[in-house]
């Protein structure tokens, strides 16, 4: 692309929200990324960069946010996409996988027939916290005997430590706070 944007250019985009959702949280709202054609159409070449097309089989994008950039990195390495969702979400047969939050628990879902055994998949989502939706998420595409390449994050909040519950899998993050 011409002109494309850097990481530095992303990282000036992305808009802090402290105590959203909730009390002591700094969200990390990636609109304006989105909002801005070069800027979106860039972090999508750079969370990919290296694969090409035919380098893999589908790209994983986690609910809700992950949904954008994966779509757009499927469509890039002319490849399908497949929805790791929220329990309850979809339609057909799931399998589940259930990882603790700070105060609770959270179950996520991917259909039983979105990967075939030995697909190569990226998985992808905007931002890694304590890895723990990302660790379901692996879960999930280990069941169906898919293999995970790389995992790309717009966004790693590294004071978290979440890279130590996705070991043994490459992990990109473009941007770290
Ligand atoms: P975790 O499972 O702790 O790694 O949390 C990752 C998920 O929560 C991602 O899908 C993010 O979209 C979301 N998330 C967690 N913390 C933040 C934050 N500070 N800003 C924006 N999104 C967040």
């Amino acid at each position: 692309m011409i002109n494309s944007p850097t990481v530095a250019d992303l990282e000036r985009a992305i808009r802090n929200v402290p105590d959203f959702p909730q009390p002591g949280i700094q969200f990390k709202d990636i609109t304006p990324v989105l909002a801005d054609a070069r800027l979106f159409a860039g972090s999508v070449d750079l969370l990919i960069d290296g694969f090409k097309p035919g380098d893999v089989d589908a790209v994983v994008g986690i609910d809700a946010r992950g949904f954008i950039f994966a779509a757009a990195a499927a469509l890039r390495l002319q490849t399908g996409f497949v929805p790791v969702r929220k329990k309850g979400k979809l339609p057909y047969q799931t399998h589940e996988e259930n990882y603790a939050l700070e105060y609770g628990s959270n179950t996520i879902a991917m259909h039983t027939d979105a990967l075939k055994p030995g697909n190569r998949v990226l998985l992808v989502d905007d931002l890694l916290a304590t890895g723990g939706t990302a660790g379901a998420a692996i879960a999930l595409i280990e069941k169906l005997g898919a293999t995970i390449l790389e995992i790309s994050f717009l966004i790693e909040l590294k004071f978290l430590n979440g890279r130590e519950r996705l070991k043994g899998h490459p992990v990109r993050s473009l941007i770290t706070y």
